[in-house]
């Protein structure tokens, strides 16, 4: 079987040491073998004593981000270029292996325009050094497509596809998301496919962020994928029941969910394990 795992933003609203600790408790709690954490400030990250929560509770981590408003890549590529390699950092210091996200923009900052060559040209070659240095520390890093109102840059799995190819870096894959996709795809399966061996993480969300299984995600077409690719990496549900207002902004979540962080985790990774089984995922 894949792993399964979960966001730590279905439970906690940021990542200090005593909220990183709940959000460890809490998705121990629920039975997932991986927490995705939000490496959102990586200058204040407790490595330590995040590695000793993780080994206590039996857990395994995953690291994940979005850039700061001051480091927008296209606009800003050393500032970029330098957060991304201190976030590596912790991420090499809690022994993740990987960092994924959207690694190449301020989410919600949108010119109102295409991107143009130019932009995309200086996210392939900021994104290539920050690949050598991840890559010097054994860590893999994912780029996520997120959909034209989070992001004018890349929208979908195959304009990220050709960025990896212009990246050129072994240690780059794809980041995938469901809740994404099912604005920006045609459908589940082919995107999927077209990804191969080179989709490193996928984001389990429901067309609502809620419980997946409960809205307009074509999980059938989605498991046929990833069973046909035969892949082996994380699958992440990400929902933000308890989220902080920097990323409540910029992903435009007003209303308060009618279910529980636990009852979203609990019923989303059976959810995701019963369809992974009928698809017979190995
Ligand atoms: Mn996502």
């Amino acid at each position: 079987m894949p792993t399964f795992g979960a966001h730590a933003f279905i439970w906690v609203g940021d990542w200090t040491r005593e909220t990183g600790g709940e959000a460890i408790a809490a998705a121990a709690r629920s039975g997932v073998d991986v927490i995705e954490i939000p490496m959102l400030r990586p200058d204040e990250f407790d490595a330590a004593l995040t590695r000793k929560q993780l080994d206590d509770a039996g857990l395994k981590a995953i690291c994940s981000l979005v850039l700061p408003r001051e480091a927008h890549m296209p606009a800003h590529p050393d500032l970029a270029r330098d957060f991304l390699r201190r976030a590596v950092d912790q991420v090499a210091a809690i022994d993740a292996g990987f960092l994924g996200g959207v690694l190449y923009a301020h989410l919600g900052h949108l010119t109102g325009a295409a991107p143009t060559d130019a932009e995309r040209a200086t996210c392939a070659e900021t994104l290539r050094d920050v690949a050598a240095y991840a890559s010097d520390r054994d860590i893999t890093l994912g780029l996520e497509p997120v959909n034209r109102y989070e992001t004018y840059l890349y929208n979908t799995i195959g304009d990220t596809l050709e960025l990896i190819d212009q990246i050129d870096a072994a240690n780059v894959t794809i980041h995938a998301d469901t809740y994404h996709m099912n604005i920006e795809e045609p459908g589940f399966t082919a995107p999927i496919e077209a990804a191969a061996d080179r989709l490193g993480c996928i984001h389990c969300s429901e067309s609502d962020r809620g419980v997946p299984g409960q809205g307009n995600v074509h999980w059938d077409d989605v498991f046929r994928g990833l069973s046909s690719i035969g892949y082996r990496g994380p699958l992440v549900l990400e929902s933000f029941a308890a989220i902080n207002p920097d990323l409540a902004g910029a992903t435009c979540m007003w209303r308060t969910p009618t279910y529980t962080s636990d009852q979203l985790a609990q019923e989303g990774v059976a959810f995701l394990r019963a369809r992974a089984a009928a698809a017979g995922m190995p």
